[in-house]
């Protein structure tokens, strides 16, 4: 649960009621101590939206803390959704703006990957539909908070996965030719690659969507041009490997690998602080 600054598609927690903090639950894992139900404010949440274990969270056993980001859902919610009435303010509203936060947390990570797509030259013979659909997108964000709980994300998803795939493929179209034929079909067929070990492979431009490379050694690999939409990088090796350009690459997965100084990420995505 990062501070960031002006983009809307970052988190804002200054700007936010808490609301990853009491609308999410989470459960007693390696990323938590304690199970919390949906909806419940979490004990270390204080009245003013801080959080009373912000600059210890990993050593409280909060890893799940470090890892989350709203794509500034959580200040839309809180400031445009709700014209910055709070659920503490106002408690019949609560309920409420808790189940909108989850979904305006989807819309806003389309929007970040619709925005990024966007912002690559090769995908131009799609710009005018990604931008329709941006449109579109951002048009449902702006809708109140009942219209939202009535909104069928799912459908939405459906149609902006596959647009988001056209312009993977045109995007990595050149990055894929650094890879031998034979070594793309057999690592763009598997998907599980948890614990793998594939320090210094070359996996640039490749389709790695939603592959699980939990635990897995990336060290030194290169993932330039790859697209990793979905990708779980929980506990993932990414010392000193090539991650720029690499497409929806998120802060999230970024927040949950292992990385060092000598990890190379898209400009967009920050260094967590808790790397070495
Ligand atoms: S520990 Fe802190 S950051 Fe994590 S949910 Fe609780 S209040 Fe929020």
């Amino acid at each position: 649960m990062s501070t960031r600054f002006a983009n809307p598609l970052q988190a804002d927690c200054e700007q936010c009621f808490g609301l990853c903090c009491v609308a999410l639950p989470y459960a007693k894992s390696a990323d938590f101590p304690i199970d919390k139900d949906s909806g419940v404010p979490c004990s270390h949440l204080q009245t003013d939206y801080r959080c009373d274990i912000h600059s210890t969270l990993r050593e409280k056993q909060f890893k799940g803390c470090t890892v989350f980001e709203c794509f500034g859902a959580g200040q839309k919610v809180s400031q445009q959704t709700y014209a910055n009435i709070t659920w503490q303010d106002n408690p019949a509203i609560a309920k409420e703006m808790f189940q909108v936060f989850p979904i305006m947390h989807q819309l806003h990570e389309m929007l970040a990957y619709l925005q990024e797509a966007l912002a690559h030259k090769e995908a131009y013979l799609l710009f005018s539909q990604l931008k329709t659909m941006l449109e579109k997108t951002e048009q449902i964000s702006n809708l109140p908070g009942l219209q939202l709980l009535d909104f069928d994300i799912s459908a939405h998803r459906k149609k902006v996965n596959p647009l988001l795939l056209e312009a993977s493929v045109l995007i990595r179209e050149k990055a894929r030719k650094q890879v031998s034929p034979k070594n793309m079909s057999r690592i763009e067929k598997r998907r599980d690659f948890i614990g793998a070990n594939l320090q210094k492979a070359n996996l640039q431009g490749l389709n790695l969507r939603g592959a699980l490379f939990i635990a897995a050694n990336l060290q030194k690999a290169n993932l330039r041009e790859a697209d990793l939409i979905g990708a779980d990088f929980r506990d993932t090796n990414i010392c000193g490997a090539d991650l720029r350009g690499s497409l929806f690459l998120t802060q999230v997965q970024v927040n949950a690998a292992i990385g060092d100084r000598e990890t190379k990420l898209p400009s967009s995505l920050s260094r967590p602080p808790h790397w070495k």
